[in-house]
């Protein structure tokens, strides 16, 4: 190929890339929006986090794509964060001139996408309240390498309906398009080898100049036609981190790829600090910060209660002395809490008197930690206490098969999202779903397609909605939604967008394709005052969506039946 071939091919990628980073540039600021407004209302600290990385991916990509007015905005709302963040203090209520700036910028960011082209029909129902593929989450693009781009445009429509953005890359263009979607660091590179002899594999990672996967992060996962041993061999020789024979089915290879580039995208953990001295619990919190955990000070010991309730920490760190209350009746207060009975609890403390120390853990403490704190001392105890917690919570609170909350856990999470969605005066609505002819799909496919079809449904709805929304599974084939911040209609155009699309995903069964709808009932607080009303409401519209067809979407009315 020529060298001008080769820039014409880049511009024509680049201007197409660019075009898709126009269309959801709204969308961006939206949710931009929406996390400083939510800071602003909780005057939180860790709520700045949020709207910090939003702002700076924004700021990034804008610089990337060509447009500063918009980078200079982001900027702006970054640092002015960062700011209030070094200061551990979280947007003002009242006085607006210490928010200002970051509003005055927002609004210099819509300026400058007004003119820009208007989002596709499809795309402006759903960029409100759902990842789109194209989310400006780059790190979730997948790179997909295919000699013969019909199979491949097919995958890729698959993965774009679990919310992954997809490059995928023909045979002939591979080279520099390489290069170039390398450089953006795809989530990982998949590569279908087509017909290729196993042999050949390592010299066609080669031509692709792609790196040896052990020299770099990105994962490769080979899709291969062979099953032979050869294959896995030659695959495995070539720097695969997994391998997969066609046809392959979407929500197993989407499991892969989610298990390999895991450690990227878990949530940070989070830790409460309970100190009355401010100087010292600012260091603590520096200290913690920068071991990568999820920092919120508390300095006056009779708010941690709700403090507690809205971060839900996975390890406390409770100062022994401190006036009003000590740490070890705090610690017993906290653990009267059911919620709260299994995080750990761990003791700043000057203590040296071993029978003190002893009598402090029989009142509900775990650990203890020396004063003087020795910083990675400090960070060791909490990584190994919170992530022993993580781990078992994760085993209570999640459903075995899908992952998603289990019943018991989500119904307390309505709750939760009630209580905070009065506080905040905002809508909140729920959403159950029933997978249609469920039974049909376990006699036809057999019952381990059928818990595929479930798992599937689960990861869907995990990667498009809202990472403020929570997914539950009820049981069986029935799932809810917690939409915040959205009403009934609002919830109700989001999830039929989702209907619409789960409806598109191929299911697979030993070497047949199927397609599976589900229907949904959606409630919001208008209909409702607490969780079981809330569940009824939503359950007599599914009801009337299963009488009126099925693969439909209901909204609750008071009228209901
Ligand atoms: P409708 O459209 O009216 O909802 O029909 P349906 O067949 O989906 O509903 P029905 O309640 O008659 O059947 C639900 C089926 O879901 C029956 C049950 O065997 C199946 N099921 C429940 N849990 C699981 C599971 O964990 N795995 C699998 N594979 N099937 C399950
Ligand atoms: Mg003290
Ligand atoms: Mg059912
Ligand atoms: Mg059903």
């Amino acid at each position: 190929m020529s060298d001008s071939s080769h820039s014409d091919n880049f511009d024509v990628k680049l201007h197409a890339l660019r075009n898709l980073y126009v269309r959801d540039l709204n969308s961006k600021i939206d949710a931009l929006g929406v996390t400083l407004e939510e800071a602003r209302r909780s005057g939180q600290v860790n709520d700045l986090q949020l709207p910090k990385q939003l702002a700076h991916s924004l700021a990034s990509s804008a610089q990337t794509f060509g447009f500063p007015e918009v980078m200079r905005g982001a900027r702006l709302i970054e640092q002015y964060l960062c700011e209030r963040l070094a200061l551990d203090q979280g947007l003002v209520q009242n006085t607006s001139a210490a928010w200002k700036p970051a509003f005055d910028a927002l609004q210099v960011l819509r300026q400058a996408t007004v003119h820009k082209p208007a989002p596709s029909p499809v795309n402006e129902r759903s960029t409100a309240f759902l990842l789109t593929p194209e989310h400006g989450n780059p790190e979730r693009a997948l790179l997909l390498i295919e000699e013969n781009s019909h199979g491949g445009r097919d995958l890729s429509s698959q993965f774009g309906y679990l919310g992954y953005q997809v490059e995928s890359i023909a045979h002939g263009q591979q080279q520099n398009s390489c290069e170039h979607f390398l450089f953006q660091k795809p989530r990982a590179i998949l590569i279908d080898t087509d017909d290729r002899e196993p042999i050949s594999y390592q010299a066609y990672l080669n031509n692709l100049g792609l790196p040896h996967a052990a020299d770099d992060e990105t994962p490769i996962i080979f899709l291969c036609n062979h099953n032979h041993i050869n294959a896995r061999l030659a695959a495995l020789r070539a720097g695969g981190s997994a391998f997969f024979n066609k046809p392959v089915d979407v929500g197993v290879l989407i499991d892969a790829v989610d298990r390999l580039t895991r450690l990227t995208d878990l949530p940070p953990l989070r830790v409460m600090i309970v100190e009355d001295q401010e100087h010292m619990a600012r260091f603590y919190a520096s200290v913690l910060r920068q071991g990568g955990f999820e920092v919120r000070v508390v300095l006056d010991a009779m708010t941690v209660l709700e403090n507690l309730e809205e971060f839900e920490p996975d390890l406390l760190l409770i100062d022994m002395y401190m006036p009003y209350c000590s740490g070890t009746e705090l610690a017993q207060i906290i653990r009267q809490q059911e919620a709260f009975i299994s995080v750990p609890i761990v003791y700043l403390s000057a203590e040296t008197d071993v029978a003190a120390k002893l009598e402090a853990m029989r009142l509900g403490g775990d650990d203890f930690i020396s004063k003087p704190v020795d910083p990675s001392f400090l960070i060791s105890t909490v990584r190994t206490r919170t992530l022993r917690h993580q781990h078992i919570r994760q085993h209570i609170v999640r459903d075995g098969l899908t992952g998603l909350l289990n019943h018991t856990r989500f119904k307390e999470q309505i709750n939760i999202e009630i209580a905070r969605a009065r506080r905040l005066q905002q809508p909140l609505s729920l959403a159950m779903i029933d997978i249609d002819h469920f039974k049909h799909v376990n006699d036809t496919y057999g019952h381990p397609a059928g818990d595929r079809v479930l798992r599937l449904l689960s990861r869907f709805l995990e990667r498009r909605l809202r990472c403020t929304d929570v997914c539950g599974r009820f049981g069986g084939e029935e799932f809810g939604v917690l939409l915040t911040s959205a009403d009934a209609e609002q919830a109700a155009k989001v999830m039929d967008t989702l209907r619409e699309d789960f409806s598109q995903l191929e299911q697979t069964a030993e070497q047949q394709a199927f397609h599976v709808t589900f229907s949904c009932g959606i409630a919001d607080l208008s209909a409702a005052t607490d969780a079981t009303q809330l569940i009824r409401q939503a359950d007599r519209a599914l009801y009337r969506a299963k009488h009126g067809g099925r693969n439909q979407v209901r909204i609750a009315t008071l009228f209901n039946d």
